[in-house]
């Protein structure tokens, strides 16, 4: 029944399909024309009792499947922290698939723990963090950053491990930090209650006397400072938490600083952005997201850590059957968090990083840089709008000086046309567009035409959303 040969054919034709949607994704609207569950409906109920061939797979793809495809690959898809999975991570993640590793020992597929040893340390080089940063590969941001709560909570409460907490933990991080942090509070048992929200400044950023008082105060209190979760690159705005004051605050308490770099750890390729990363060498751990802004496809998040033998004291748990190599240089990456099996992400990483090089990588992130401040110049000169926040990177936010409900409106808008997908958030109570550049094929056109279609609803958004 598993018939290798018959994948020849098929493959080809997907691979011409491939190279075909990589080059015209403009083609597609941004967003899927549909109903929640139409797709559920569209679909059998039940699974063929029978195989199908890959021919027939291959088509439905093209014709059920693909009409409920958001396009992360449009050049005008500027929602989320936008982002391209380049051709070297698709040619690596069909090649990883072929191979079907599972690294969960060194043993295992010795490849799967050395390879990704070596993209992250070139990663890290690049990035300009200290070289004593150890790193594993993730599929999110969220994973990364449970990891960090979880090497922090083993630090300040070494008995957690056996008997669960034992004193009362608190974690720090700005009211911008990602949900995530929230989400790792809660699974890692130090709870909601215990993770203080520390005001953020007029742009955005952890203010760092409030931090300290916030720790003085628990100390007092009886309260044991755990962690503090600093951002670089916020999910709304983009801001950046002052690491190095956040670190001199924290050092003293030895309280683990976590930098989350998840979306513009990427710019750090960028030596004009190396200032944001002082007081990572005194900072416990790091995260960005190659899928985010690095081209490399959804998942790989590479988490860096100072004190890996926190992590390994934390979670190392070894049977008998997953005994290997007391060799140092066999690392087992089981040994340094939660998963046990281990896909091979360290390949889609070393082709990517390779494929376009440091130089690369560098003059397309400016590229990209520079698309979103034209943006923010159109903002900056036309009176009728404003911008919400500081814009450092790719990603601007700004509103239209009126209600609400009209910027409301020009949102909801914009995303119904299908011709371009943008976010919106809420800064200090106001609604604000949000648009985030990220892609590969994105063109000054798409962001003047992007403006221009702003510009143009915002002149019929009075008499829409009168009275
Ligand atoms: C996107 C984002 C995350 C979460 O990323 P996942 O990989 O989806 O878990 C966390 N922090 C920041 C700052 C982000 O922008």
């Amino acid at each position: 029944m598993h018939d290798v040969e018959s994948f020849r054919p098929v493959a080809r034709e997907a691979i011409e399909w491939i190279a075909d949607y990589l080059a015209n994704s403009r083609r597609y609207p941004v967003t899927p024309r549909m109903n929640p569950g139409d797709l559920i409906d569209r679909l059998p109920a039940h699974g063929p009792e029978v195989g199908e061939p890959l021919a027939q797979l291959l088509a439905d793809f093209e014709t059920q499947i693909l009409p409920a495809v958001g396009h992360w690959n449009h050049p005008r898809f500027f929602n989320y922290f936008s982002s391209t999975g380049s051709v070297p991570g698709v040619l690596a993640e069909m090649l990883a698939a072929a191979l079907n590793s599972n690294g969960l020992n060194w043993v295992a597929t010795p490849a799967v723990s050395e390879l990704e040893q070596v993209a992250l340390a070139w990663l890290r080089q690049w990035s300009g963090l200290p070289d004593d940063y150890f790193g594993q590969i993730f599929d999110t941001a969220s994973i990364s950053t449970l990891h960090a709560l979880a090497a922090a909570r083993e630090m300040a409460d070494p008995d957690s491990r056996r008997l669960g907490l034992t004193k009362r933990l608190r974690v720090y991080c700005s009211d911008q930090a990602h949900s995530s942090v929230d989400k790792a509070a809660i699974a890692v048992g130090i709870g909601l209650d215990n993770l203080v929200k520390i005001p953020s400044d007029a742009e955005f950023r952890l203010q760092p006397a409030l931090l300290r008082q916030a720790i003085d105060d628990d100390l007092a209190a009886g309260y044991t400072p755990c962690a503090v979760v600093s951002t670089l690159g916020s999910t709304s705005t983009t801001s950046v938490d002052p690491i190095a004051e956040i670190v001199a605050i924290a050092e003293p308490h030895n309280v683990w600083v976590h930098i989350d770099a998840a979306y513009a750890g990427a710019a750090l390729l960028l030596p004009e952005f190396q200032a944001l990363i002082q007081g990572a060498e005194r900072a416990h751990s790091y995260v960005v997201n190659p899928h985010k802004w690095l081209f490399v496809p959804v998942d790989c998040s590479a988490f860096y850590t100072r004190f890996p033998e926190i992590l390994r004291r934390a979670f190392s748990v070894t049977p008998e059957y997953l005994r290997t190599s007391a060799d140092p240089r066999a690392v087992s990456l089981m040994d340094y968090g939660i998963p046990l099996g281990r896909r091979f992400r360290g390949l889609k990483l070393w082709f990517v990083l390779r494929y376009f090089g440091r130089q690369g990588l560098i003059e397309e992130l400016r590229r990209q840089i520079e698309l979103a401040q034209s943006l923010r110049r159109y903002v900056e000169s036309d009176p009728r709008f404003e911008l919400a926040a500081p814009a450092p990177f790719s990603t601007v936010c700004f509103r239209k000086k009126t209600t609400a409900a009209e910027n409301r409106w020009i949102a909801a808008e914009i995303n119904r046309s299908g011709d371009f997908f943008i976010s919106q958030t809420i800064l200090r109570g106001e609604f604000t567009l949000r648009v985030a550049i990220g892609n590969l094929a994105t063109t000054q056109s798409d962001v003047d035409a992007l403006w221009e279609r702003v510009t143009a609803l915002s002149e019929l958004a009075p008499a829409h959303c009168a009275g």
